[in-house]
This record gives structure tokens, sequence and C-alpha cells, in this order.
């Protein structure tokens, strides 16, 4: 009856990281490579995963604070 799918706070496509190859599954949590995606490849968006954004772009991704010296 209703099915409101773009209100859902997860996206409606799977982002797999260009650069490690990790699939970012249901709640933000990102699976490790070694497991194709099978589905369907119209819903499969190039990105990348939180590791690599702070490896490639630490200036964008500054670390946590909880290790600040
Ligand atoms: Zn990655």
């Amino acid at each position: 009856m209703e099915e409101k799918e773009a209100m859902n706070d997860e996206s409606p496509f799977i982002v797999i990281c260009t650069e490690c190859k990790k699939v970012r599954g249901d709640g933000g949590t990102w699976q490790s490579s070694g497991v194709p995606y099978n589905g369907p490849a119209a819903t499969v968006s190039h990105g990348i995963c939180p590791f690599c954004a702070r490896k490639l772009y630490p200036e964008y991704f500054p670390a946590e604070s909880d290790s600040a010296a």
C-alpha cells in the first residue's frame, strides 16, 4: 500500500570503496572485500570508505580526538 523508499536513512544503492573494494552494508558498516556484489549494477555506486578517506585525505578527515596529544 504505502511504500516510502525515499525516506530511508540509508542509501538505496550499494556503495563500493574504490580503494579497498569494501562494500557498505546495512547500517553503514563496511564489509571486507572478497565477496563480490552480485546485485544489479544499476544500484552500485563507487565511493570511498571512511578508512581510505582518512588515509587518502587526512586533511579532510582528521583522526579522532581520542588519541590527540
Ligand atoms: Zn576503503
